[in-house]
C-alpha cells in the first residue's frame, strides 16, 4: 500500500486531534514518529474484527520507559517539560550533597505508574505486541503523575507534583472522542488519547487507550481525577478513580469500535468494567459475561485490597450498579470488598507466584479451588543492557533470536566451561558498574569495590531500613570485610506516614556516618524511577531484596537483575521462592511456609538485621576471594553463580508468564 492510502487510513481509524497544525509532521510518509506506521493500521483493523477475538486489558498504571525502549522520535523539539528533572542524592558523603548532575536530557519516562505493578503492566503489553497478539489496553492519563519525590535537605521526602506535557511527548496522541459516564447525580466527560506500544520488531502494535477527565466539560472536582495516580485523600476519590478506569474503560472500547471477547484485570481497581457490562442484564447473560472476565490478585498486602463502606458506594453509583457491586461484593463486615467482587464475577482468578498462591488461598479458604497462579516476569529485552546483549551476540549458537525467544537464556548453563564466555560476563558486569559509578560521578564510587543495592518502592513490608538496623554492625562489616558501597533509592506513598518514618531513620543513620566515607559509601538516590531502576538493576554486585515473608507476592526488580548476572540476597518470598535451588545467590531470614501468614506489621527487625548481616558478610568474602586489586579469577564460583542468574531469566519473563496465561488463564492458543 502507498503511504498516502496507508495515512488516510490510519486518519480513518483514529480520529487525531489537532492533526493538521500539530501532528502533521510526525505522522506520514508510512512513519508513526519514525516507526512504520503500517503496523498501526494492521493492529486497529484486527481489534475491529469479531472472528479475532479482542482482548481488553485493563490497569491503573502503565511503565513502559520510553526513555530507554522503544524511543519515539518527533520532528518537533523536545518540550522541556517532558525532561528528565534533576535529581538530588543523599549520602554519608558531605562534600558532594545534594547536587546530582547526571547530564543527561532526554525523554523523561510516561509518568503514568507508581512502581511494579506498572512496569508488570508495561513489560506484558510489550510482550503482547511481540507475541501479536490482538490486544487494546486501557489505563489512565496521569496529568501530575504519581509525583515526583524531593529531599528535604536530610528531614525526608517531599512529594511534588510531575508537570509534563502530554500534548507534546512524542508518540502520545490525543482523539477526538469523548465518553461520558452516567453516575448517579453526576456526568463524568474523559477525552480520550493513544499511545502505540510497538513489538521489539516493529512489526504490529498494542494499541494503548488512555482516559483523560481534564477538560472543560467537567468541574473542576472532576477533572481532577485524573490528576494524580493513587490519590487516597478520601473514600471518594479512590472509589471515582476507579469508576474512571472500569466505567470509562469499557466506554471507550465501545466509542472506538473494538470487538472485545475477553477482559484482563490486572488488579482488582478496573472491576466497575464488570459492573458496567453487567447492566440490565439477565441472569443467563451475566453468567455469560463472567466467562469472559480474568482477574489478576497482586498483593496479599492490606492496603491493596480496596474496602469501600455502603454508603460511600451508593451516594456514587446508581441504583441498579449499587446493587450489582453489593450483591457480588459484600463481604462479613458488611462492607463491600473489591478483591471479592472481582472474584465473584471473574472466569479466572491468579496469584502471581507459587507463593503468593499458598497466601491467598489462606486469605480466601472459599476461594481456595479457583486460586491458580502465574509468576510474573519481566521484558528481557526491555532490562537486558546494551552490555549483555552484545555478549549473547557473539554466541550466536546458544542465544540465537534472543529478542524473541528469552528461553535460550538458559543456555548459559553450557557456557560455563568456556573462559571466553566468563571473562565476557565479567566484563560486561564491570563496564555496567563503570557507567553507574559514572553517573553517580560527585560521590566517588568505585567499580572496584563491592556494591549492594536495595531500590523499590517504600512500604513497611519491604523492610527498607532492614539493613541500617544495627548501623555499628554494617561500619563494622566494612571495616573488616571492605570497603563496602551501598545504594538506597524508593519512593513513599505520600499518605503513608510510616513510610515518611523509615525514609527519616535511613537519612538520619547515614547522617551520622561522614567519617567512614573511606570504606563505607552509602547513597541515598531521590526519585527512584524506571530510568534509575535501569541503571541500578545491571550496575551493582548485589541486588538486595528483604521483604517479610510471605508479603512480596512476587517482586520483578530482582528479575531485571539476574538477567545482568547481578546476584540476589534475598529473603525466601515471592519470586525467590522459585528460583531457591536456581543458585541465585544467598538466602536468608525468617522463613514462612506453614498455614498462618502472620502481621505484616510484625517485621521481624532485629533477628532479620542479624541474618543479614552474616549473609552479607559471607558474600563480600566470597566476593573479594574472585576479585582484588583488578585482577579477578575467572574460574571462581562467584561468576558461576552470575551465570546461573542469566539462565534463571529464561523462567522469571514475560515471554514465559504469556504463555501460561494463554493456556492456563485465557485459553487461547
Ligand atoms: C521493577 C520496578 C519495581 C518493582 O520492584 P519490586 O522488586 O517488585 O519491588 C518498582 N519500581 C520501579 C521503578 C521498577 O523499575
Amino acid at each position: 500500500m502507498n503511504n498516502e492510502t496507508l495515512l488516510e487510513e490510519f486518519l480513518s481509524l483514529v480520529e487525531v486531534e489537532r492533526y493538521q497544525e500539530h501532528f502533521c509532521q510526525d505522522i506520514s510518509n508510512g512513519k508513526y514518529f519514525d516507526f512504520p506506521l503500517a503496523s498501526i493500521v494492521t493492529a486497529e483493523k484486527r481489534l475491529r474484527q469479531e472472528h479475532e477475538k479482542g482482548i481488553a486489558y485493563f490497569s491503573m498504571e502503565y511503565g513502559l520507559g520510553p526513555s530507554f525502549y522503544n524511543t519515539f522520535s518527533s520532528q518537533i523539539k523536545l518540550d522541556r517539560h517532558n525532561t528528565i528533572p534533576p535529581n538530588t542524592i543523599f549520602s554519608n558523603y558531605r562534600l558532594a550533597d545534594y547536587f546530582f548532575d547526571v547530564n543527561i536530557d532526554g525523554l523523561i519516562d510516561l509518568p503514568i505508574y507508581s512502581g511494579g505493578l506498572g512496569v508488570l503492566a508495561g513489560d506484558t503489553v510489550k510482550t503482547m505486541a511481540d507475541y501479536k497478539l490482538p490486544v487494546v489496553a486501557v489505563g489512565i492519563l496521569w496529568h501530575s503523575g504519581y509525583f515526583k519525590q524531593r529531599f528535604w535537605y536530610k528531614h525526608g521526602q517531599v512529594p511534588e507534583k510531575m508537570h509534563w506535557h502530554p500534548h507534546s511527548y512524542p508518540g502520545l496522541i490525543p482523539l477526538k472522542n469523548i465518553v461520558t459516564i452516567k453516575l448517579r447525580d453526576e456526568l463524568i466527560h474523559l477525552k480520550l488519547w493513544k499511545y502505540y506500544v510497538y513489538s521489539y520488531r516493529r512489526d504490529y502494535v498494542i494499541p494503548l487507550i488512555l482516559l483523560d477527565a481534564e477538560i472543560p466539560q467537567n468541574n473542576k472536582k472532576m477533572k481532577d481525577l485524573t490528576d494524580q495516580l493513587y490519590r487516597s485523600d478520601n473514600a471518594w476519590i479512590k472509589i471515582m478513580q476507579r469508576i474512571v478506569l472500569g466505567y470509562g474503560g469499557i466506554a471507550a472500547l465501545k466509542e472506538l469500535g473494538y470487538c472485545i471477547d475477553k477482559y484482563h484485570l490486572n488488579e482488582g481497581h478496573a472491576i466497575f468494567s464488570f459492573v458496567a457490562k453487567a447492566k440490565g442484564l439477565s441472569e443467563t447473560a451475566m453468567e455469560k459475561l463472567k466467562s469472559k472476565f480474568y482477574y489478576t490478585c497482586h498483593t496479599p498486602v492490606e492496603a491493596g485490597h480496596d474496602r469501600f463502606s455502603n454508603d460511600d458506594l451508593s451516594a456514587v453509583l446508581d441504583q441498579e450498579d449499587f446493587s450489582l457491586v453489593k450483591r457480588f461484593g459484600k463481604e462479613k463486615s458488611g462492607l463491600i470488598n473489591l478483591t471479592l467482587l472481582a472474584m465473584n464475577t471473574s472466569a479466572a482468578i491468579n496469584a502471581v507466584s507459587k507463593s503468593h498462591q499458598r497466601v491467598m488461598k489462606a486469605q480466601f479458604p472459599e476461594y481456595k479451588e479457583r486460586i491458580q497462579y502465574v509468576t510474573n516476569g519481566v521484558h528481557p529485552y526491555t532490562w537486558i543492557s546494551a552490555e549483555f546483549l552484545k555478549i549473547f551476540k557473539e554466541f550466536p549458537s546458544y542465544f540465537e533470536d534472543i529478542e524473541g525467544n528469552p528461553m535460550v537464556l538458559s543456555r548459559a548453563k553450557d557456557l560455563k566451561g568456556s573462559m571466553e564466555f566468563r571473562r565476557k560476563v565479567w566484563a560486561a558486569h564491570q563496564a555496567n558498574k563503570k557507567t553507574l559509578c559514572d553517573v553517580l560521578g560527585k560521590w566517588k564510587l568505585s567499580p572496584e569495590v563491592f556494591t549492594c543495592c536495595w531500590a523499590r518502592r517504600i512500604a513497611a513490608y519491604k523492610r527498607p531500613s532492614l539493613l541500617l538496623y544495627e548501623i555499628e554492625k554494617v561500619v563494622d562489616i566494612a571495616k573488616r570485610c571492605g570497603p563496602l558501597q551501598i545504594i538506597l533509592a524508593g519512593k513513599a506513598h505520600p499518605n503513608d506516614n510510616m513510610g515518611f518514618t523509615f525514609i527519616n531513620e535511613m537519612m538520619d543513620k547515614v547522617d551520622s556516618l561522614s567519617k567512614e566515607y573511606d570504606f563505607l559509601k552509602i547513597v541515598i538516590l531521590e526519585n527512584y524511577d524506571m530510568f534509575l531502576g535501569k541503571f541500578l538493576t545491571c550496575g551493582v554486585d548485589v541486588w538486595l531484596n528483604n521483604p517479610l515473608p510471605p508479603f512480596e507476592a512476587s517482586g520483578t526488580s530482582g528479575m531485571k537483575a539476574i538477567l545482568n548476572g547481578v546476584v540476589q540476597l534475598s529473603t525466601l518470598d515471592g519470586w525467590v521462592v522459585e528460583a531457591e535451588d536456581k543458585n541465585v545467590g544467598v538466602i536468608f531470614g525468617y522463613k514462612n511456609s506453614g498455614e498462618k501468614i502472620g502481621n505484616e506489621l510484625d517485621l521481624h527487625m532485629q533477628d532479620d538485621s542479624v541474618a543479614l548481616y552474616g549473609a552479607l558478610e559471607e558474600m563480600m568474602k566470597k566476593y573479594n576471594a574472585t576479585h582484588n586489586d583488578g585482577s579477578v579469577d575467572l574460574s571462581s564460583p562467584w561468576i558461576d553463580m552470575m551465570i546461573d542468574c542469566i539462565a534463571a531469566g529464561a523462567y522469571f519473563n514475560t515471554y514465559r508468564m504469556l504463555d501460561e496465561y494463554k493456556h492456563a488463564i485465557w485459553k487461547v492458543s
